[in-house]
């Protein structure tokens, strides 16, 4: 099997049309048997019900190739309960979540070319979605849905020099007018995209989400989870009390590798944003499937600066080592909790 003609160590984080898709269609109550498609455009009326009440859900994994040269991908049964989870919340159908790994893994194997070789930092992203083909003019859920699986290779998170990023507080809350914080749908994607240029405009990366009861706890960002490392080395992880952080799989993930294989501490505990601007957390990432954990070096809110020493310039020793470990298991140079490794080809 050659690989596709590819500089592997430049892709950016960008998309680009493969050989294959996914596709499968809701009609009648039912999912059809779905398969590949060479077809990368979508045609629905204009009337369809993903482009006036934005009933859109996505998911978002990688498949890559571990050091002995097999094709994986990392707890995509996960990702399959959490967009039956979005999907639920949207009034939508659930997509049956063993045809999704099984969806997953022909569309990998079909675009197995396209997959970045070991060493190239580079992966193969995957992303299912679903929404609303029906007609609808009523506010109402639609009846006709399609899920599809783009893939496309992306480029490795940290190319090297300084890693860590900057947030800010945003003065919005993410999705509160809703409530849908805790699921993966276009439309949260939507409301942070003004903060988002807003904060850019300020030179920072990314916001920091607060809970909109009472903008006192640390939520997450627009895109990940955030995790700290207090005084005694502990890892402390935000929790909602409304249930409005995004379950991500690698924050999970990484919870179970701190307790289970490294034997650190973990608080999961709701966490007060004067906590932060006290100083009491000595290191802060961000986690998601693209940088499993990007380090965070400064966190702003109206005026006051809070630098993380330890993760100022790159990350921290203590995000330093749950990033590699999460990684060597990923790769397969450490042996990772049963069923986390899915081998596709
Ligand atoms: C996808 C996502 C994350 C990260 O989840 P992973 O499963 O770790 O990739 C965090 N927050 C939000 C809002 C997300 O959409």
């Amino acid at each position: 099997m050659e690989k596709k003609d590819i500089d592997w160590g430049n892709l950016g984080f960008g998309y680009m049309e493969t050989s294959y898709s996914y596709v499968c269609n809701y009609k009648d109550g039912a999912w059809e048997e779905g398969g590949l498609t060479t077809d990368h455009s979508v045609t629905v009326s204009e009337c369809a019900g993903i482009l006036h009440y934005c009933q859109e859900v996505f998911e978002g994994l990688k498949a890559y190739t571990t050091e002995d040269g097999r094709i994986v991908c990392f707890r995509p049964d996960l990702n399959a309960a959490r967009m039956a989870d979005s999907a639920k919340r949207l009034v939508m159908p659930e997509f049956p979540q063993d045809k999704f790994v099984e969806a997953v893994k022909m569309v990998v194997e079909a675009n197995k070319e396209w997959v970045p070789p070991f060493g190239s930092g580079a992966t193969l992203y995957v992303r299912p979605y679903m929404f609303a083909t029906g007609v609808v003019i009523g506010v109402k859920p639609a009846t006709e849905y399609q899920f599809r699986i783009l893939v496309t290779p992306v480029g490795p998170y940290f190319k090297g020099g300084k890693e860590a990023i900057t947030i800010t507080v945003a003065d919005y809350d993410r999705a509160a007018p809703r409530g849908t914080g805790d699921i993966k749908a276009g439309l949260n994607y939507a409301m942070s995209l003004h903060p988002y240029e807003e904060a850019h405009k300020r030179g920072y990366s990314e916001n920091l989400y607060l809970d909109s009861a009472t903008r006192s706890y640390v939520e997450e960002t627009g895109g990940a989870n955030v995790l700290f490392v207090d005084k005694q080395s502990n890892l402390v992880v935000p929790q909602s009390h409304t249930n409005s952080i995004l379950p991500s799989i690698t924050r999970r993930s990484l919870v179970t590798v701190a307790k289970d294989i490294l034997g650190m501490s973990v608080v999961e505990r709701p966490v007060k944003f004067e906590e932060v601007t006290n100083g009491d957390f000595m290191e802060c990432g961000l986690c998601g499937t693209a940088a499993v954990i990007s380090p965070v070096g400064h966190i702003e809110a109206e005026g006051v600066d809070v630098t993380f020493v330890d993760g100022a310039e790159n990350a921290g020793p203590v995000m330093s080592k749950l990033r590699r470990t999460l990684t060597d298991i990923q790769s397969g140079a450490i042996e990772g909790p049963e069923g986390w490794i899915v081998e596709i080809c």
